[in-house]
């Protein structure tokens, strides 16, 4: 077998990766999740996409789990004739767009009808992805006044966001709503939230895709103050956590992002939810065959923290060097991971018997060397609990019926899964399992692993934990 990679990879799909062709060489190369990022698609790119990944999936006998990115509540500006250059001291107004503006200073309008409402004098307002900054000097309901701190040119549709200001949008927009209805339709396995607050905005996606009759699992996408203040309760939520850089690193002070990087990626692995780093991690590959020195080291990072995943944005919508982003995440991981330290989770809270024997199979496991974990599952819970517990060196094998849950478990740390029909006889579904990993080449003829299952004890099942070895 070659290396055993535990950290996965995800790729942003974009006109640069979208061709079957590309999708083929990158499910080849490693990516173990694609991407769709709803800012830009349409339904219809939705539908193609799907069915160029399943057939590329299909044509290379590697399958990859596929996550709808929807928006969520993000608040831009509206349309501008030509750009309008703003320095350092001017007056600025933004004003709904159900206003006229006062018509004395440079004006934008603004999508968010509550914008005026939710600011106060004194607060900040960064306009394209951070880049010019200004400051609230008045406001009445329908116009704010600013004072421009940083200078720059303010074209069409450009993002804004506000600091520490808790933003009174709704957590799914209309926009969303039918994004996602034709994302269920297509097949997606995961969705991300954009602009994730509280727990009660998963809640309310998680009632909106029940509706659907989707068992979809749920990321979210934590990227301002009010998401990292209530990371414990969305964690709860949520299926997964993406630290959403990009906007995390605007929204709260850029020298703290690391820190909050390092909470959040503990706060996932103790509460057993995957959680992916994401934005910047080999930005400059966009242009370049080679990733800068400080990339490197900020991948290797995400990989030494024990991050679920890595994910790749521009680098492979945009980029000149999707499959070489590919190559150099797999790289990296490869040479990292060994060096990173096997210490079994303690923090990981497990309060049922058999969660608990999870713990005693990884330590198990590990202590024998060249060994597996193999376990059966149907909800998932098991697999993704045995990639929190993080056993460095131990493959986990996840088997499962379930074709929905089987791409779900692509997603946490460790957990390579696989698609099997179960038998009624326990002994008869590890038999399988077993001669399906020898024939696959994932386990060699005389290697222990460890078994977690069910037997049948005079007609009780009963939970067991065996070592089992090759035949
Ligand atoms: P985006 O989210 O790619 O949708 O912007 C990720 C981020 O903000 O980091």
């Amino acid at each position: 077998m070659s290396y055993y990679r535990h950290t996965k990879i995800i790729a942003t799909l974009g006109p640069a990766t979208e061709s079957k062709e590309m999708l083929a060489q990158l499910i080849t190369a490693g990516v173990d999740i694609l991407r769709l990022n709803m800012a830009h698609a349409s339904h219809q790119w939705v539908d193609d996409a799907m069915w160029f990944i399943r057939e590329a999936s299909d044509e290379v006998g590697r399958h990859v789990g596929v996550m709808m990115d929807v928006k969520g509540p993000e608040i831009r500006t509206g349309r501008v004739e030509k750009d309008i250059i703003v320095n350092t001291g001017d007056h600025f107004e933004i004003h709904i767009e159900a206003a006229e503006p006062t018509g004395d200073v440079a004006a934008v309008s603004v999508n968010y009808p509550g914008l005026p409402a939710d600011l106060n004098i004194g607060d900040t307002v960064l306009i394209d992805s951070g880049l010019i900054r200004m400051k609230v000097i008045d406001r009445d309901h329908q116009r704010v006044r600013l004072e421009v701190l940083t200078p720059g040119s303010i074209g069409s549709k450009r993002h804004i966001n506000l600091p520490g200001v808790f933003v009174k949008l709704p957590c799914l927009t209309e926009k969303d709503e039918a994004d996602l209805r034709a994302g269920v339709k297509a097949g997606i396995d995961f969705v991300a939230l954009s602009f994730v607050r509280q727990g009660s905005d998963i809640k309310q996606l998680r009632s909106f895709l029940d509706e659907l009759g989707s068992q979809a699992k749920i990321i979210a996408k934590i990227e301002d103050q009010a998401g990292v203040r209530n990371m414990q309760e969305i964690i709860a939520e949520a299926d997964g956590i993406m630290v959403a850089r990009g906007d995390l690193g605007i929204e709260i002070d850029y020298h703290r992002l690391p820190l909050v990087q390092t909470e959040m990626i503990a706060a996932c692995r103790d509460a057993g939810k995957p959680v992916i780093v994401a934005t910047h991690l080999l930005e400059t590959m966009i242009s370049s065959p080679m990733p800068t020195r400080a990339e490197i080291s900020d991948v290797s990072n995400a990989i030494r923290e024990q991050a679920d995943a890595v994910m790749l944005s521009g680098e492979t919508t945009i980029g000149k060097y999707p499959l070489e982003s590919v190559q150099v995440m797999k790289n990296i991981i490869e040479s990292i991971e060994p060096s990173v330290d096997g210490e079994i989770n303690q923090n990981l809270q497990l309060h049922e018997p058999k969660p608990k024997m999870l713990r005693s199979a990884a330590r198990l496991a590990q202590s024998l060397g060249d060994s597996a974990i193999i376990v059966f599952t149907r909800s998932g819970f098991l697999a993704y609990t045995l990639g929190a517990l993080r056993p460095r060196g131990v493959p986990i094998f996840a088997f499962t019926d379930i074709d929905s849950l089987f791409r779900q478990l692509l997603l946490p740390w460790g957990v390579e899964p696989f698609h099997m029909e179960f038998s009624e006889d326990p002994e008869e579904t590890i038999q399988n399992a077993l001669s399906l990993l020898c024939e696959r080449g994932w386990l060699k003829p005389g290697t222990t692993s460890v078994v977690i299952t069910n037997v049948l004890a005079r007609g009780v099942i009963i939970d067991s934990l065996q070592l089992r070895q090759v035949p």
